[in-house]
């Protein structure tokens, strides 16, 4: 039996962010590995390698989609039903939205795939495939198989491979789908993640986690243990994690890079809003100071459409970018994702203003801000990353990254 694994994916800037932090996606690259022996596998990742095919060449397409992905997985899950393909929905949209997305499905896949193919195969095979497949408890880690990089080239993701770390976050940020789709934290052996690393043949990789330093004594076990195998890497975690100087030092030691964190906005008030107080944003500067001396390149979303936010609040990030020197910065406007409290909240206050789930980009106010209008919120993002990204920016910011990194490192940041 032949099934073809893929990530739909919508052209918007959600899709531009999504590849500039390529590396291979969880979703398909782990259901490939726990589908080796069972089934005859073909990818496609539509973020950072090509478009699914119109005319699939197998008998099963299962499509994994977040949000702004949303109507592109069900424009190709229509497609494939009516070529008379059974099609599955997975990943975090079809999770949340399950009605919707079985409009368009022959079943869905709610939380994590991994535990669900054997059976899911089995009903098929006889004809009697379920609507909904769910596991009942987080799937061991201890159980996941390596990444394939037969089915598409490791250099397509720029050079960076991804092995999996850990899933889940023990924090709950109000906007944030992490806790809700992985109800636990888990973490995988590190012989095993060491193992996997070895046989990859790569040197770069995302280790990936939702916030990866969030249990320390595991992760000064897995630095150490990384540190032989001269690699580089990055990752995901709280900004806080610089405070602890025996942490920082091996994670540098063992090859972090490229440090994505999760400042979001420099309004205490905002993130005490989105329960992220713990961010401890009056110290940023301090700790990416610590981090740039171990030339840790540091990344990080800010978001705008708080509740919080007035219109000051664009003058009020952009000074707060440059007085911590983030190195890299992603301006969005906030987007309120089905399954989490944020989106509830403003589906029950009406606020919610569309459902047309290609605007959840980044890019458009999809729902009623609090302190400012619609346009504002969209105007004031707009001017700010055209702002940022204008020539002047642009050539101070490669100025402060050659003196702090090095020209070759500076040449690959934005
Ligand atoms: S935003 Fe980050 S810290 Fe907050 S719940 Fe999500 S993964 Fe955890």
């Amino acid at each position: 039996m032949k099934i073809a694994l893929i990530k739909a994916s919508h052209d918007s800037d959600f899709k531009q962010y999504k590849k500039y932090q390529a590396s291979p996606p969880q979703n398909i690259f782990s259901a490939a590995a726990a589908l080796s022996g069972i089934a005859e596998i073909a990818m496609y990742d539509e973020t950072s390698y090509h478009k699914a095919p119109v005319d699939l060449d197998c008998e099963m397409a299962v499509i994994f989609m977040s949000t702004p992905d949303a109507l592109r997985g069900y424009q190709l899950a229509d497609l494939y039903r009516r070529q008379g393909k059974t099609v599955i929905l997975g990943g975090l949209h079809a999770t949340f939205m399950t009605e919707e997305a079985l409009e368009h499905a022959d079943a869905v896949m709610k939380g994590e795939s991994e535990a669900l193919w054997q059976g899911m195969l089995d009903d098929y095979k006889r004809g009697k495939l379920s609507s909904v497949y769910q596991a009942d408890s987080p799937f061991d880690l201890a159980n996941i198989g390596h990444y394939p990089t037969e089915f598409i080239r490791p250099e397509i993701y720029q050079g960076i491979w991804s092995v999996t770390v850990s899933r889940g976050c023990r924090f709950k940020c109000r906007y944030c789908t992490v806790p809700r789709f992985f109800r636990e934290q888990t973490y995988r052996p590190i012989g095993d993640i060491v193992d996997e690393i070895k046989r990859s043949g790569q040197r770069s990789f995302e280790l990936k986690a939702d916030n990866l330093t969030s249990d320390r004594d595991y992760c000064l076990e897995l630095f150490e243990a990384l540190a032989p195998l001269n690699i580089y890497w990055t990752a995901e975690t709280n900004l806080r994690f610089a405070d602890d100087e025996e942490l920082l030092e091996a994670a540098a030691e063992s090859g972090l890079w490229y440090l994505l964190v999760g400042l979001e906005t420099p309004s205490k008030a905002g993130l005490k809003e989105a329960a992220k107080g713990f961010n401890n944003v009056h110290r940023s500067a301090e700790y990416i100071r610590k981090l740039h001396e171990y030339n840790i390149v540091v990344d990080s979303c800010m978001i705008f459409g708080f509740d919080e936010h007035d219109r000051g609040i664009f003058d009020e990030t952009w000074s707060f970018i440059h007085d911590v020197k983030l190195d890299v910065c992603h301006p969005t406007i906030m987007i309120p994702f089905p399954g989490t409290p944020l989106y509830q909240d403003l589906e029950q206050q009406g606020r919610i203003l569309t459902k047309d789930w290609s605007k959840y980009d980044g890019n458009n106010a999809v729902y009623q801000p609090a302190k400012m209008s619609v346009e504002a919120l969209e105007a004031g993002c707009y001017d700010f990353t055209s702002r940022y990204f204008s020539m002047g920016e642009m050539i101070k910011r490669k100025a402060s990254h050659t003196k702090r990194f090095g020209a070759s490192m500076a040449l690959s940041l934005p």
